[in-house]
């Protein structure tokens, strides 16, 4: 309600920059055109981009090295600084206009895993961070986004059970150890096939807990989608 009432008293504001716009949750033009969105080729597990060339079903070094515990993972944008703003404005913030469109950006990256998905699931946070920050971005993606797809939307079907220290700087092994044990599915879900929802893939730690997690918990398959994914070493300081 609040909300609505402030769009009626100041007028929206592009989800990039302070240009206002004639409705809430779009972007202009000249800053569309700088959304890196992620496309083929790419590595078909985690979805990291590929070489011109590469062919389709080929992996990543990483993934033909060790294959993660999710069947696929896709993300919209490439995480630059567009995709941080967006990614802080909803996560720091709590900007919600933005969330019609990026549901649409992930239901179009993770298209075969929505279509064959049984439900939608977002990334957990431990019980005493939601007290303190009243919402889970990645609730609010996965419903929009369930919203997208036609399909159910499980809030609670991944739980935290141990809150743990904050992933940045941390190494893909420390963080696999600092998130292992710390997600818990929350019931069975025998046969399931899974889509499970996360504002930004770094590593992919957190969202490989997940899918261990649903895997035990009788999920035939999990697979992911953030809206922006992390290409390049370097950004591992988030
Ligand atoms: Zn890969």
């Amino acid at each position: 309600m609040i909300s609505r009432l402030s769009d009626l008293i100041w007028p929206p504001r592009s989800l990039l920059s302070d240009a206002i716009v004639d409705r809430p949750g779009v972007i202009e033009a000249e800053l569309w055109s700088e959304l890196r969105f992620l496309a083929e080729p790419q590595c078909a597990c985690c979805g990291f981009p590929l070489p011109e060339g590469a062919n389709p079903g080929d992996f990543c070094g990483a993934c033909s090295a060790r294959k993660p515990a999710y069947a696929t993972a896709r993300a919209a944008l490439a995480y630059d600084d567009h995709a941080r703003r967006l990614v802080l404005d909803l996560k720091r913030g709590g900007r919600r206009d933005g969330l019609p469109v990026f549901a649409k950006w992930m239901a179009s990256a993770a298209a075969d895993a929505l279509a064959k998905a049984d439900f939608v699931a977002p990334v957990p946070m431990h019980w005493t961070r939601l007290a303190v920050r009243s919402f889970n971005q990645a609730a609010w993606l996965a419903q929009g986004l369930a919203r997208a797809g036609g399909k159910p939307w499980k809030p609670g079907a991944l739980r935290r059970v141990k809150r743990r220290k904050s992933q940045a700087g941390l190494s893909a092994s420390e963080r696999r150890r600092n998130v292992g044990g710390a997600i818990k599915a929350w019931g069975r879900h025998e046969g399931k096939t899974i889509l499970v929802v996360d504002d930004v893939f770094t590593t992919g730690a957190t969202l490989e807990a997940c899918a261990r997690a649903l895997r035990k918990a009788g999920a035939a398959e999990v697979h992911a989608v953030t809206l922006a994914r992390v290409v390049r070493p370097i950004d591992i300081s988030i």
